[in-house]
Order: C-alpha cells, then sequence, then structure tokens
C-alpha cells in the first residue's frame, strides 16, 4: 500500500460513537505511537504495551476526552487489528487462545497471551521518513481532533524535548543542557522509574496500570542543592518511602543496604512497618551503571535523623 492508502485507512478507522461523538481512543493510541517512533522510544517494528506508551496515551486522552470516555488503553491496543494494518504478535503457546480472543478481556489475561504488537512492514518503513509521519499525524489530527490541534502539537513537541533531555541523562549525565524545568523533572522521573524497572527500591511495591504509577523518581542531593540530574543521584521509592526518606528517616547507604534513624520507636505498632527496612538490601537497578553515586549515598547518610 502507499503512504495515501495508509492515510485513508488512518483517516477512516473504524471508531465506535457514543452519544454522537466519535470514541478517540483509537486514533490516541496512534498519535502516541507516532510520538514513540519519532522520538526513538520505539526503534523496531514492536510496539509494547508499555508504560511508555500508556503515559503518552494518558496525556493525549485527556485533553481530547469527553465526559462519556473512559481510560482504557487496551481497548484501541486490542481493535486496531480490526483496521487493517496494525497486528499482534502473540506467544508462540498462546496461538490457539489467541485465535479465540473476540475481546481483550482484562490487562493481565491480553498480556499473558499477547507479546507485542507491529505495523505492516510498509507503513513501519514510511514511519522511518520524518515528512511521512507528519503526514500521517496530521491526518489525524485533522481528521479527528481538528478543536484540539494546537494542545496537542504541543504535547508532540514538548515530549520531543524531554525525549531529547532523557537521551542527555542517560549517554552524557555531565553534559546536563539548560531545559525548561518541567520538560527537566518529567525526564528525570521518566528515567528514573524505568532503570528501577517502575519498583520502589525499598519496599519492591510495582504498580502501573493504565498509564498510572505508584513510582516516584527521587533525587539523593536534592535538585535544588545539586543541579544534579544524573540518574546516578536518583532513586526511585514509592509515596511512603519517598517521604520518610524526604524527612531523612530513611537512608539508602554506600553499603547497598537501607538505614532507619533511631528516632523511630519500635514499641509504636505503626512504625515497625518502616523499621523493619533496617539492614534490608537496596533493590538497585538491573543495570550496575545507574548505581547511585558515592557521594550523593553519603551526602544522604550524614544527615540522617539522629
Ligand atoms: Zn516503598
Amino acid at each position: 500500500m502507499n503512504l495515501d492508502g495508509y492515510l485513508k485507512k488512518f483517516t477512516k478507522l473504524r471508531t465506535g460513537v457514543s452519544r454522537g461523538q466519535v470514541k478517540p481512543h483509537k486514533p490516541v493510541m496512534l498519535l502516541a505511537i507516532l510520538s514513540l517512533i519519532e522520538n526513538k522510544k520505539i526503534t523496531s517494528n514492536r510496539i509494547d504495551y508499555s508504560p511508555y506508551l500508556l503515559e503518552l496515551f494518558k496525556r493525549l486522552f485527556d485533553i481530547v476526552k469527553s465526559e462519556q470516555d473512559a481510560l482504557n488503553p487496551l481497548l484501541p491496543f486490542f481493535y486496531l487489528r480490526g483496521d487493517g494494518f496494525f497486528h499482534h504478535r502473540p506467544f508462540s503457546e498462546e496461538a490457539q487462545s489467541y485465535k479465540a480472543l473476540s475481546d481483550p478481556g482484562s490487562i493481565k489475561k491480553f498480556t499473558r497471551i499477547v507479546e507485542y504488537a507491529y505495523l505492516d512492514e510498509e507503513l513501519w518503513a514510511y514511519l522511518q521518513d520524518q515528512g511521512a509521519l507528519n503526514t500521517l499525524r496530521d491526518g489525524l489530527i485533522l481528521s479527528y481532533f481538528p478543536k484540539y490541534k494546537a494542545q496537542i502539537e504541543g504535547i508532540v513537541k514538548e515530549e520531543k524535548e524531554i525525549s531529547g533531555y532523557e537521551t542527555v541523562l542517560k549517554s552524557e549525565p555531565d553534559k546536563i543542557k539548560e531545559t525548561k524545568s518541567t520538560y527537566r523533572s518529567t525526564a528525570f522521573a521518566r528515567i528514573i522509574r524505568e532503570i528501577y524497572d517502575y519498583r520502589c527500591a525499598a519496599c519492591g511495591l510495582r504498580l502501573n496500570l493504565n498509564g498510572l504509577v505508584i513510582i516516584d523518581a527521587a533525587h539523593l542531593i536534592p535538585f535544588s542543592e545539586s543541579q544534579d540530574d544524573d540518574p546516578r543521584n536518583g532513586i526511585a521509592l514509592c509515596k511512603n518511602h519517598h517521604w520518610a526518606m524526604d524527612k531523612f528517616l530513611i537512608v539508602p547507604g554506600a553499603d547497598n543496604l537501607w538505614h532507619v534513624s533511631s528516632e523511630l520507636d519500635d514499641r509504636i505498632e505503626g512504625c515497625k512497618e518502616i523499621i523493619t527496612l533496617n539492614n534490608r538490601k537496596i533493590l538497585l537497578p538491573q543495570d550496575e551503571k545507574y548505581y547511585p553515586k558515592s557521594e550523593s549515598l553519603a551526602w544522604r547518610y550524614t544527615r540522617i535523623l539522629r
């Protein structure tokens, strides 16, 4: 199929209609995928049902949704298969279960059966060209969301900036450039959550659903003091442990263990939960090059509440 053929398909998606309004889910999913390809978050013809995709889907969806539209990215990720260019790759042992699927079911069930989605090879090849990608994106925006053109283009531009900053932070953290603070903190948060695999480095809590992530990215030496967004000056924590670290009730040590302030009283039932963290291993990133820097750990350690 040529580019024009795909443009027609993109602008005539088989979307549902509710109360006279076209459901925005499918075009939003495609807009999110185009951005991830443009920003090299998707680098081969393999589209994972990833936190990056879900977070971006949510950002775009929040702009265009109407009152009756529920946030459910799994629906378009499933039903786009009916539009002739978007396909699923089931795990080899699940091929039969996939054939039997008439709806996606739960996220748990779907991701057990489907490994990833992919596009027509020809479409994938077109999307490597910025001009073709822009043509398809413009087609989506003008067909479905002309009212929100400026806002969507604003997000697309922001995503580009954030991704650019993420690349610098990951590969050359010493060369941190001046960036708008909102981009800066989003990029830092995304990287930290990703390298810690969306898991709290203290308790292991890990929960992300439809682009909602429970894990925060915390600076070891606060940014206000260090201006240091190097991922090795960061750690992923759940809300409770983030708060406790901010208050120096818990600190990660250079011995790769957690240390708990002796001010916490183990006779108080409610304190035990935090005290049991003492001397437990920090749940570090898989990639050693992102382990926390010793000077960042030392900064925390000397400030533990005594
Ligand atoms: Zn935690």
